[in-house]
């Protein structure tokens, strides 16, 4: 039986998975202990989310208005992609669906055919999370299926310094052990080359069953120790460098996260109550650390509020993220880059797969196979939904761009394309991250027009069909006029603009 777990590390990963243990082992006698270390420090990024981290929030018993106080929280509609598909092109991948039934195909069919006509209006339109993104709008969802409020969701931007403190406080509250030190070994068994013990500068040791590596890129237990190995993906996704830095909050906090393609990568925009957070994630292969420093600081809205940071990171996942009786969670586990905020969702993913196959202290190989099968699926599909922004782009401009569309795509990603190409339909999984919705945005986000639309469309007329859209684009126009602005939300959550947090 495992009667003792250890987490290594306490950044995000770790006070995530030591909250969630916690709160999901309960009442069995399990004990948590979380190793940290001040001196060595977090990341310190990742402050922008999936709406997948509100279960995480709800499996815990937080309340949102709490949590959004205490981590200076704004809330995230979607991401907008700035040049992505050609220069001045502007689209927003939402959370949530364009449009709604209107006939048996899907909605975008029918836009697809009034696009045609030269008689639709931008598809961001049609879609009430954009609307409102936009607008600077935000209201919670309603569960009115008459209502546009109905079929989106929605996220978070926050301090992921203060996330990560206020999940420390509510695990610890609950029973998790913390100590505060440097870990400089680790003791292995001879023969099963399980880990048994991690060992702190001060001596101590500290012994568990199971351990959970959160130690971040370099990955204590799982790399350095068991030496698992690490699947290299920077042949597809290349930016390999970022540099951070917060700033006074210059322009509109708006309910969306902004990614701008640069020459060399792209740059990140996170409005939060108290600053904005920016960022240029880059390849040194195409732009020089001075040039990519330079082209973020010219472009800040406000006053920087802190040096700017360098981060190092290559594309990939570690060969196995569970080996042995070791599971790396987090940075530990791999990285892609933040375009789409995944890596928070990831780690949620491999804490909720821990707990569904939460082991017996001999780790069986069928639990860890599923584990590690799980997971590369979710790695994989990200992966394939990373790669689709720079793949489908039109730019030319620069040597990044004109690689990416000349670049050989993995055949996951290329059946997912040509099947949108040839007649609009778009992947469907059973459960994971990116939906259909996710997909259709940026399909036709980055241009990609499929050569037909479903032959369904063409049984309607076309004034039904025009009428339709219009009522459809209008019905949103009219709710998010309505509805409230996204500060005057916030605030009524409690939200105290301009205080540092
Ligand atoms: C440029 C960039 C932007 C990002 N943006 C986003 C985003 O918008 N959204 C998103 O979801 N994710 C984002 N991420 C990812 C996100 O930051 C991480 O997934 C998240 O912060 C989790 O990090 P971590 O806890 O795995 O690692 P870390 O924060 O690095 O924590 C590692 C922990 O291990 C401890 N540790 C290490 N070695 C030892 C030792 N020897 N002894 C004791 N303790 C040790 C450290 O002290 C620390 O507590 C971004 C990442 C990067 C690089």
């Amino acid at each position: 039986m495992v009667r003792d777990i250890v987490i290594v590390g306490g950044g995000t990963a770790g006070w995530m998975t030591a909250a969630a243990l916690v709160r999901r082992l309960a009442g069995t006698g399990i004990s948590v202990t979380l190793v940290e270390s001040a001196e060595i420090g977090t990341v310190g990024v990742g402050e922008a989310t999936l709406p997948q981290i509100r279960y995480f929030n709800e499996m815990l018993g937080i309340d949102e208005a709490e949590l959004m106080a205490r981590t200076s929280a704004t809330i995230k509609l979607g991401i907008e992609f700035r040049d992505w598909g050609r220069i001045g092109d502007r689209y927003i991948h939402p959370f949530g669906a364009h449009g709604e039934r209107i006939g048996p195909a899907d909605f975008h069919h029918y836009w697809l055919k009034e696009q045609a006509a030269g008689t639709a209006q931008p598809f961001g339109r049609y879609c009430y999370p954009i609307v409102s993104a936009w607008n600077d709008r935000f209201e919670l969802p309603r569960e009115d299926p008459a209502s546009p409020l109905t079929h989106f969701s929605y996220a978070f931007q926050f301090d992921a310094s203060l996330y990560g403190a206020f999940l420390a406080d509510y695990a610890q509250k609950r029973g998790a052990k913390r100590v505060e030190g440097k870990i400089v070994s680790a003791d292995l068994d001879g023969e099963s080359g399980f880990v048994r013990s991690v060992t702190l500068e001060s001596g101590t040791q500290i012994a568990g069953e199971l351990f959970v590596d959160c130690s971040g890129f370099r990955g204590l237990l799982i790399e350095e120790q068991l030496e698992t190995g690490f699947e290299d993906w920077s042949d597809w996704l290349p930016c390999n460098r970022a540099w951070a830095v917060p700033c006074a909050i210059g322009g509109e906090v708006g309910p969306y996260t902004r990614s701008t393609a640069r020459t060399g990568g792209w740059q990140w925009r996170i409005p939060l109550q108290h600053r904005i957070g920016n960022g240029h994630v880059y390849c040194d292969r195409y732009v020089s650390d001075g040039d990519a420093l330079d082209q973020l600081m010219t472009s800040l809205e406000g006053e920087p509020l802190a040096d700017p940071r360098k981060l190092f990171f290559v594309a990939g996942k570690r060969r196995r993220l569970w080996n042995r009786n070791c599971i790396a969670i987090g940075l530990s586990g791999g990285f892609l880059e933040p375009l789409e905020s995944t890596s928070i969702d990831l780690i949620q993913s491999g804490i909720e797969n821990l707990v569904a196959l939460f082991p017996e202290a001999d780790c069986a190989a069928a639990d860890r196979d599923e584990y590690n099968r799980l997971m590369d699926l979710e790695f994989e599909r990200i992966r394939d939904f990373l790669m689709l922004h720079y793949v489908a782009t039109q730019r030319d401009d620069a040597p990044l761009w004109r690689d990416m569309r000349n670049m050989t795509w993995p055949d996951s990603l290329a059946e997912k394309i040509e099947t949108f190409r040839h007649r609009g339909a778009v992947p469907n999984y059973a459960s994971g991250l990116f939906q259909p919705p996710s997909w259709l945005a940026v399909f036709i986000g980055q241009n990609i027009v499929p050569e037909a639309w479903d032959p369904r469309v063409d049984r309607m007329a076309d004034e039904e069909r025009s009428a339709h859209l219009e009522r459809v684009r209008t019905t949103i126009a009219d709710a998010v006029e309505r509805s409230s602005g996204h500060l005057a939300f916030i605030k009524s959550y409690g939200a105290t603009f301009g205080d540092a947090a």
